[in-house]
């Protein structure tokens, strides 16, 4: 510090989507996340992790504004804990100071993780088209988008030979998907 809570190592911009604030988007996961944390000031560490801030890091969203949502909602979040939490491992800012790797995931581990996805408008195991899960072609865009910061880490190379085994065509489709969904981030 100070140094550390100005950190954005993939150079996010993307402003925190209005529904941070209240709760109001189609993504169940999201939704129920948000609205608990408003009302209680808490949220399990998964709901933190892998739910909201999993999203703002697929988003592109800014670091200093998911800290201050993080610090302005939770009981708990005292900024010396707070900032290494958001800015380290959930938004992995720092480029590897706490973490190794970048916490993000599709919609299969929030599937696996609970039962948000059963009672959701969108479909946690469909990646393109009509009610595909966001968070599936926004996961494979922040690989793609962040392959020169990401693809050496050995903790993730797997993912990457996942992505070069890829079509074109699939690989076109997942980017053009991940892009309308970012380019109407307020009505998801
Ligand atoms: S389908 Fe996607 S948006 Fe809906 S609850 Fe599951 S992970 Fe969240």
């Amino acid at each position: 510090m100070p140094e550390f809570a100005k950190m954005n190592y993939f150079g996010h911009e993307r402003a925190l989507p209005n529904w941070f604030w209240t709760g109001e988007t189609k993504m169940n996961c999201l939704s129920k996340s948000i609205k608990q944390s408003l009302e209680h000031a808490y949220a399990h560490h998964i709901q933190r992790l892998m739910v909201t801030g999993n999203f703002a890091l697929l988003a592109g969203i800014h670091p200093d504004a998911l800290d201050e949502w993080y610090l302005g909602i939770y009981i708990d979040a005292i900024e010396w804990v707070e900032i290494t939490n958001t800015r380290g491992m959930s938004q992995f800012a720092d480029g590897g100071i706490v973490g190794t790797k970048p916490y993000v995931s599709s919609a299969n581990y929030i599937q696996k993780m609970g039962n948000y996805c059963s009672n959701c408008v969108y479909e946690y195991g469909k990646k393109t088209g009509e009610k595909a899960c966001p968070f599936n072609s926004l996961y494979w865009r922040f690989y793609e988008v962040n392959r020169p910061l990401l693809e050496k880490n050995p903790r993730i190379g797997m993912m990457y030979v996942t992505l070069n085994k890829m079509s074109d065509t699939h690989k076109k489709e997942l980017f053009e998907q991940a892009e309308k969904y970012l380019s109407g981030i307020e009505s998801l």
